[in-house]
């Protein structure tokens, strides 16, 4: 974690546990993990957490503008780090694949958005959900 952040951190009097610190290495080590699968990843160094702490912390971590959520699957919200670029997710509803696509290929649809309807879009917590490549090419006829 970066002096940086930590320094903004202190400044808006707030701390960053040893415990929320781990947390939060998790969900960069994952990429993209639900609570569970961050529990998993945090249980490697400290078997002092149970889930109930590992989703309080992610909610902590939220607020403080440091993880983002987003909706991958009809289960628990999905973590990630938002030291990556902000993206949003193309999931597959057949082999569960998330691709992580850079805002900028919605620009046009942002941009209406924001003409038209004056809205604003969250992109960060946007998910599409359809079939990716590969599981396109195991059932052809599809498209046509
Ligand atoms: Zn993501
Ligand atoms: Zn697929």
């Amino acid at each position: 974690m970066s002096d940086d952040l930590r320094a903004k951190l202190r400044a808006s009097g707030h701390r960053l546990t040893p415990q929320r610190e781990l947390i939060l290495d998790a969900v960069d080590t994952l990429g993209h993990a639900t609570p569970d699968e961050v529990l998993a990843e945090v249980r490697k160094t400290s078997s002092a957490l149970n889930v109930s702490t590992v989703y309080r912390t992610l909610e902590v971590l939220e607020q403080l503008g440091l993880v983002r959520h987003a909706h991958l699957s009809d289960r628990a919200p999905t973590y990630h780090s938002v030291r990556d670029h902000e993206h949003f997710h193309l999931v597959c509803r057949n082999c569960h694949k998330v691709i992580s696509v850079h805002p900028e290929v919605l620009e046009p649809t942002l941009t209406r958005l924001r003409e038209e309807f004056a809205f604003v879009v969250d992109v960060g917590h946007l998910t599409v959900f359809g079939r990716c490549t590969d599981c396109n090419r195991d059932e052809p006829g599809d498209d046509e």
